[in-house]
């Protein structure tokens, strides 16, 4: 990757894509790959999706949706498990293509699913909002241990009210490494304008801003986007030698926040309204 960049859609633009996606998913595949000893893409072209094999059970980072499932479950075989391996289900925040899957994976295995709280409201406005169990909402600050994996919940409000991001400890030759995962680093829908139409709170943009000048601070090894447009684990996916030392840019975790802190910015001094 030679130079940083992170994309910003419009709202009309994002639903164009959205739609386009459910129509022709096949067009949205992606191979998987291995990122780390114990980490995996099984995500598709759009939305990420991580497996972390804790040694004592898998853990599933965000979880796709109906349209994808065929690609979803062909990589996590690919990279060399099952649905039924899964023991815990994390969901970044209330958007569809995030959670969806959730019910399918839960109706072959015995998991446990942590969802944010801050988000339920998106599910109970959504009317064909799937089935599926939430066992935990997440407790901001609090280490969650899952076999020798242990991650770090942090409320980052912006995308969503109850947006979550991932910090997870793990080694890799030895070496203790801080995977980071941002819950939604999208900024559609945040002006004065469109938060007011939503009924959500009218400083949800500073909220993000405030966010991402927090988190930015953590140590981050390895950045996991949730999708690929934030960041480009693909172009690295392809440059790996098999060592997976490609993956391992600290400098990448600040430099991605400062682009969406200085996007953010932007939004908030063109917003007319505000
Ligand atoms: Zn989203």
């Amino acid at each position: 990757m030679s130079e940083l960049k992170t994309v910003t859609k419009t709202s009309s633009q994002l639903a164009e894509l959205v739609a386009d996606i459910r129509k022709n998913p096949d067009n949205y595949d992606h191979r998987p790959f291995q990122i780390l000893d114990n980490i995996y893409y099984v995500g598709n072209d759009w939305v990420g999706a991580y497996l972390i094999d804790t040694g004592e059970g898998l853990i599933l980072l965000d979880a796709n949706f109906d349209e994808v499932m065929h690609i979803f479950y062909r990589n996590v075989r690919k990279m060399g498990f099952k649905f039924s391996d899964i023991k815990w289900i994390f969901v970044s925040h209330g958007h569809w293509d995030h959670y969806d899957g959730v019910g399918e994976i839960q109706s072959m295995t015995d998991c446990e699913t942590w969802f944010p709280e801050g988000d339920m409201f998106l599910l109970e406005e959504r009317e064909d909002a799937p089935e599926f169990k939430i066992d935990h909402f997440y407790k901001y600050d609090e280490p969650i241990i899952c076999g020798n994996v242990k991650i770090t919940p942090k409320l980052t409000p912006g995308h969503t009210p109850g947006c979550t991001s991932l910090f997870i400890e793990t080694e890799f030759n030895g070496q203790k490494v801080m995977i980071g995962a941002h819950g939604g680093l999208g900024q559609n829908g945040l002006t004065k304008k469109e938060l007011a139409e939503k009924g959500w709170p009218l400083d949800m943009a500073q909220r993000y801003k405030a966010s991402l000048e927090e988190i930015r601070e953590i140590p981050v090894d390895v950045f996991i986007p949730l999708h690929n447009a934030y960041y480009d684990i693909f172009s690295l996916a392809d440059q790996d030698n098999g060592d997976h030392s490609v993956y391992l840019r600290p400098q990448d975790w600040k430099g991605i926040m400062d682009l969406r802190i200085k996007a953010i910015e932007n939004l908030m001094a063109n917003d007319k309204d505000a």
